[in-house]
């Protein structure tokens, strides 16, 4: 235990245990206390010192998740009692992982507390994919979307649409067909390239890749489940140029699902 408990908030990356950054692994090394988010490769773990303790706190198997708030105050509680404490979260602490509202609990509690970034999926999966999200002449920026939209509402396609952008859909996979509905719906030429990668970076990554007009039914042909991210853009056609290993791994999983 030290004299003065604190949090870090340390982004594991996307999946691969050798995408964690060397503060990360130090930070995890650290700490007294290890709170492990359901999506994080327990292989991270492997830096941890001995005695740390471990507390996983994500969905597992079926259970429901941890509510955040227990999760804030447990934070709380053991930094409090002098306890230098890791967070660790799936890609950024602070892309759709509640990362922001645990730093903020942590402000408003007065603990010391630091934001370790990761490699988010978003960044990781098309890469992964041999997708260069920008590329000169091709798309001159990338648009980060939860699937879900906010506060009820669906995402605000037509903006997405307008931007001409390469758009990275988190947490898509669920209504997939709602979100083909939206984009076409919204003026987006049904033959523009889109991608599905599963589980990027782990070792059983698999890539779709077809048009956006088809990317639902392909996906679900393919069986394709969540964590997955979705690339919606010209330049998803450029994965078949980039990588020729992956482009392996995209018509394998193509010819799977036919
Ligand atoms: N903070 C995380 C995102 C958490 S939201 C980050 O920065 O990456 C969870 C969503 O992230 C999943 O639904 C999925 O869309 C995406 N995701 C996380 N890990 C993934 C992986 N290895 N492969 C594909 N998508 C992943």
């Amino acid at each position: 235990m030290t004299e003065r408990g604190r949090v870090y908030l340390v982004g594991a990356g996307p999946g691969d245990p050798d995408l964690l950054t060397f503060k990360a692994a130090r930070r995890i090394a650290e700490a007294d206390a290890i709170l492990v988010d359901a999506l994080v490769d327990r292989r991270v773990l492997a830096h941890r010192k001995p005695g740390a303790r471990v507390i996983e706190v994500g969905k597992r198997g079926g259970c429901r998740s941890t509510p955040q708030a227990f999760i804030e105050r447990l934070m709380v509680r053991l930094a409090r009692s002098g306890r230098v404490v890791a967070r660790v979260k799936g890609g950024d602490p602070f892309v759709f992982g509640r990362g922001g509202e645990e730093a903020l609990a942590l402000a408003r509690a007065g603990i010391d507390f630091e934001v370790v970034p990761g490699i988010s999926a978003g960044l990781a999966a098309p890469a992964a994919a041999g997708i260069p999200v920008t590329h000169r002449g091709v798309s001159s920026g990338v648009t980060f979307v939860s699937g879900h939209g906010a506060d009820g509402h669906p995402p605000p396609w037509e903006a997405l649409v307008r931007t001409r952008t390469t758009l990275v859909v988190y947490m898509g996979v669920a209504s997939l067909p709602a979100i083909v509905q939206g984009l076409l719906g919204a003026g987006l030429a049904p033959e523009t390239p889109a991608a599905a990668i599963e589980r990027a970076t782990f070792d059983d990554q698999r890539v779709v890749r077809t048009t956006v007009a088809r990317l639902a039914e392909t996906a679900a042909r393919a069986d394709l489940a969540s964590p997955a991210i979705l690339v919606i853009g010209a330049c998803v056609a450029l994965a078949g140029l980039v990588s020729r290993a992956r482009e392996g791994a995209c018509m394998a999983a193509a010819a799977r699902a036919a």
